[in-house]
């Protein structure tokens, strides 16, 4: 499932994120102003097309035949970019839970007091930034104070929060926001998709291209077993005295796709409540309508959105940090469901 994921994100390399395209117009606009600043940190949630943006900006920055105010798309350098193969162009991020240290710093720094080797610029792009150790920090900021003319670095970060204020008061720093819901229909509506349910919008609201990921994988039609194990499970968490381990130890299997699967369970059961008790023909869980119906009565909708926040929650801390304590996250979530069917449960 993760290669799955793997392959689907670099696919989004090629989408287009219209949400983005004012601020970067914006950004060209200042630059052919000669008033474009030599470092630039975008923070915004994941998914929201940090990495697009400054990708695009990169490839804008070191195209050498810039037409209308872009990149050409077509010279030596902007071929290049697309490879990823750039010489000009450097990328640095944390491995998975570790930070960015000075020594990494330093050889880009070096980088950036080269010449460029291809055209007039060069791009520093630092994913990540909150991963920056004190000392990494420091030494960017001394780039940052005396700046080479043709040096442009750009810092990414979910938020500002982590970073330090010195550092932070040399950046220039844009938040970036989601967009409404009728942009995002249109969008995903251009790629292929149809969207009519705004429960999904909401859900995935602050990461558009978590939303079309989201999508992608459906589509794939994840194994109707697994999802009958699902529908099972919580059965056997709701009616059976309390014993977790068969349905955690499902889950923990592969934590990304099944309990995605949990998630579109409670969707469903979201859907029943809006629709009059019916599930449309898209609904994965269609095979379990009895069932579904009996749970649709008991949880109330504000108890299935905070269930389904809390699992798309623990999905993102299991998927994001290896090193927790899987099944204990797993079983505290499974709980919290225990818990909120039992509340809503008249006596
Ligand atoms: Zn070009």
């Amino acid at each position: 499932m993760s290669d799955k994921i793997d392959s689907l994100t670099s696919d989004l390399q090629h989408v287009s994120t219209p949400w983005l395209t004012p601020f970067y117009e914006k950004l060209q606009k200042t630059y052919h102003q000669g008033r474009f600043a030599h470092g630039l940190l975008f923070t915004g949630s994941s998914g929201i097309g940090k990495q697009k943006i400054a990708k695009q900006l990169a490839q804008f920055l070191l195209c050498t035949n810039k037409q209308n105010n872009d990149a050409c798309f077509q010279c030596h350098s902007c071929q290049l970019i697309n490879a990823n193969n750039h010489l000009d162009f450097h990328l640095l991020e944390a491995e998975k839970n570790k930070s960015i240290g000075i020594d990494q710093v330093r050889l880009l720094t070096e980088k950036l007091n080269e010449r460029p080797q291809l055209g007039n610029n060069k791009v520093v792009l630092i994913k990540g930034a909150e991963q920056l150790t004190e000392s990494a920090a420091n030494a960017l900021l001394k780039t940052l104070e005396e700046p080479q003319g043709d040096s442009y670095l750009i810092l990414l970060a979910r938020t500002h929060h982590q970073l330090m204020p010195t550092l932070l008061s040399r950046l220039q720093q844009t938040h970036l926001h989601s967009p409404d819901d009728q942009t995002l229909i249109n969008w995903l509506y251009q790629l292929g998709y149809q969207v009519s349910d705004l429960g999904v919008l909401r859900w995935f609201q602050n990461s558009p291209l978590a939303l079309l990921n989201h999508l992608k994988l459906l589509q794939q039609d994840p194994s109707l077993d697994t999802r009958r194990q699902c529908v099972e499970g919580l059965f056997n968490l709701l009616y059976q005295p309390i014993n977790l381990f068969s349905f955690s130890s499902l889950i923990a299997k592969d934590v990304e796709q099944n309990l995605l699967l949990l998630f579109h369970l409670l969707h469903d059961i979201h859907r029943l409540k809006l629709n009059d008790n019916q599930l449309n023909e898209d609904a994965i869980y269609y095979f379990a309508l009895p069932q579904l119906q009996l749970w649709q009565i008991q949880l109330s909708l504000k108890s299935l959105r905070t269930l389904s926040t809390e699992i798309l929650t623990t999905r993102s801390l299991l998927v994001e940090h290896s090193a927790l304590k899987k099944e204990l996250l797993i079983n505290a979530l499974l709980i919290k469901i225990k818990n909120k069917f039992k509340e809503s449960t008249p006596c």
